[in-house]
C-alpha cells in the first residue's frame, strides 16, 4: 500500500510506488522492478500521478502535421527500414521546393500546421540544398507553419558531409530559418542496438553530443523512442536514462532542452528485420514507464501515426499530447496505415472524457532573439 495515494500496491513495489508519489526520482532498478511487477493498472495510476503535475488530468493537446520525405536515397542501410533506396538504385527521388510547397499546401487546407521534414542520408544532397529549402519555407510561410528540420541522426550526417562541426550545422540552419531539430532516428539509444541494426547510421555518443549542439545553438528538440524490435528491457531503460541524463544537462545550463517525449511502435512489413508487432498494451506500459522515469520532460506523446485509435488509450498511461498525421511515407511503406478523417479520429478521446485541445508549435524564445 502507498498511503499517500492509496495505491494498492504489491509490497514489493511499495517502497518505489511510494517514491512517485513524493515526487522522488526513480532509478532505474527502480523502473524494472515496476515493469516486471506492476499491473497494467498500477502503472496507469502511478503514471497518472506524474502526468498530473504537469497537466489537467482530463485535459490532451494535438497536432496535425505532416512529415515530408524530401528524399528515399540513403546509403545508412539500417536493417528496420522499409523506405529506403541507395544511390543510383532505380526509386529513388529528392523533391523540389515546389514539391515540398505542394504538400505543406495541402497541409494548410487540411488544418494543419506543423511539418516534419525526414529523409534519407543521401550524399549527393549538400548543406545548402536544406539552407535553401527551409529558407524558401520559412519566407512563404512566416510563422503560419512551424517544420521540425531534420532528424539528429540527418543532422549528423549533413555536419559530416559539409565537414563542419555540431555548432557550425546548427548555427547554418538556425540562419536560413530553422527552430526544431528532432530527436528522431534514435529508435534505441544503446551501442549494441546500433551495431545490431544500424551499423553505418551514428554511435550513441555522437548522437548525445549533436542533440547537445543543437540546444546550446538556441535550437528547440525533442526525444523519440521506437520499441518493438528485438530490444531488451535493458536497453528501453538504458535509452530513457540517456534521454533523462542528456536533459537534465540541458536544464543544468539554463536551456529548456527536450520539448517532449514520443515513442511510436516498429513496423515489420517489407523490412529486412522482419518481425512482429508489438501489441498496444505493451506500448501503453511503456507510455507509463516512461512518463514515470522522465520525471524532467513535461510532454509525453502517445503515436497515432502507429497505433491508430489504440494510441488514444494511452492518454491515461501518462500521455497528454498527440499528432494526427496525414502523411509520413516512412511508416507507411512498412506498413502504417493513416486515416485522414480527423474529426472522426478527435471522437475517440473525447468520448474517452478528454477536452482535446490544438497546440501551435512555438518559436524557441532563443531562436526569435537570435
Ligand atoms: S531509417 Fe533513415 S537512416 Fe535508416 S535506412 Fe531508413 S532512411 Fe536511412
Amino acid at each position: 500500500m502507498v498511503p499517500e495515494t492509496g495505491l494498492e500496491i504489491d509490497s514489493s513495489m511499495a517502497a518505489v510506488g511510494a517514491k512517485v508519489a513524493r515526487g522522488e526520482r526513480i532509478t532505474v532498478d527502480d523502473a524494472h522492478l515496476l515493469w516486471t511487477h506492476a499491473s497494467d493498472e498500477e502503472l496507469k495510476r502511478l503514471a497518472s500521478l506524474v502526468r498530473a503535475r504537469y497537466h489537467d488530468p482530463k485535459r490532451a493537446t494535438y497536432m496535425v502535421m505532416r512529415i515530408i520525405n524530401y528524399t528515399n536515397v540513403c546509403v545508412a542501410q539500417c536493417d528496420y527500414c522499409a523506405f529506403y533506396v541507395l544511390p543510383n538504385q532505380e526509386g529513388g527521388y529528392v523533391m523540389t521546393r515546389e514539391d515540398v510547397f505542394a504538400k505543406i499546401d495541402e497541409l494548410l487546407e487540411l488544418g494543419g500546421d506543423l511539418v516534419g521534414f525526414n529523409g534519407g542520408f543521401n550524399p549527393k544532397l549538400p548543406l545548402h540544398y536544406y539552407a535553401d529549402l527551409f529558407s524558401a519555407v520559412r519566407e512563404r510561410y512566416g510563422d503560419k507553419v512551424e517544420f521540425y528540420a531534420l532528424t539528429i541522426a540527418e543532422f549528423m550526417f549533413l555536419a559530416d558531409r559539409a565537414n563542419l562541426s555540431f555548432a557550425d550545422t546548427a548555427a547554418r540552419l538556425r540562419d536560413a530559418g530553422v527552430h526544431w531539430i528532432t530527436g528522431g532516428g534514435s529508435e534505441i539509444l544503446t551501442e549494441d542496438f546500433r551495431k545490431r541494426h544500424a551499423k553505418f547510421k551514428y554511435t550513441v555518443r555522437e548522437y548525445l553530443e549533436a542533440q547537445k549542439a543543437v540546444v546550446d545553438a538556441g535550437l528547440r528538440t525533442t526525444a523519440t523512442m521506437v520499441i518493438g524490435f528485438d530490444e531488451t528491457l535493458e536497453e528501453r531503460l538504458e535509452h530513457l536514462d540517456r534521454t533523462r541524463t542528456l536533459q537534465d544537462a540541458c536544464l543544468a545550463d539554463g536551456h529548456d532542452g527536450i520539448f517532449s517525449f514520443l515513442s511510436w511502435t516498429y513496423k515489420p512489413y517489407g523490412t529486412a528485420l522482419g518481425g512482429r508487432e508489438i501489441t498496444p498494451q505493451e506500448y501503453w506500459r511503456n507510455i507509463a514507464l516512461s512518463r514515470i522515469f522522465l520525471d524532467n520532460v513535461k510532454h509525453i506523446r502517445t503515436s497515432v501515426l502507429t497505433l491508430n485509435e489504440d494510441a488514444f488509450r494511452a492518454l491515461e498511461y501518462g500521455a497528454d499530447d498527440f499528432d494526427l498525421p496525414v502523411e509520413d511515407e516512412v511508416t507507411q511503406k512498412a506498413g502504417a496505415t493513416i486515416d485522414r478523417d480527423l474529426d472522426r479520429l478527435l471522437t475517440v478521446p473525447r468520448a474517452m472524457g478528454y477536452e482535446v485541445e490544438y497546440r501551435h508549435a512555438a518559436r524557441p524564445p532563443a531562436v526569435a532573439a537570435a
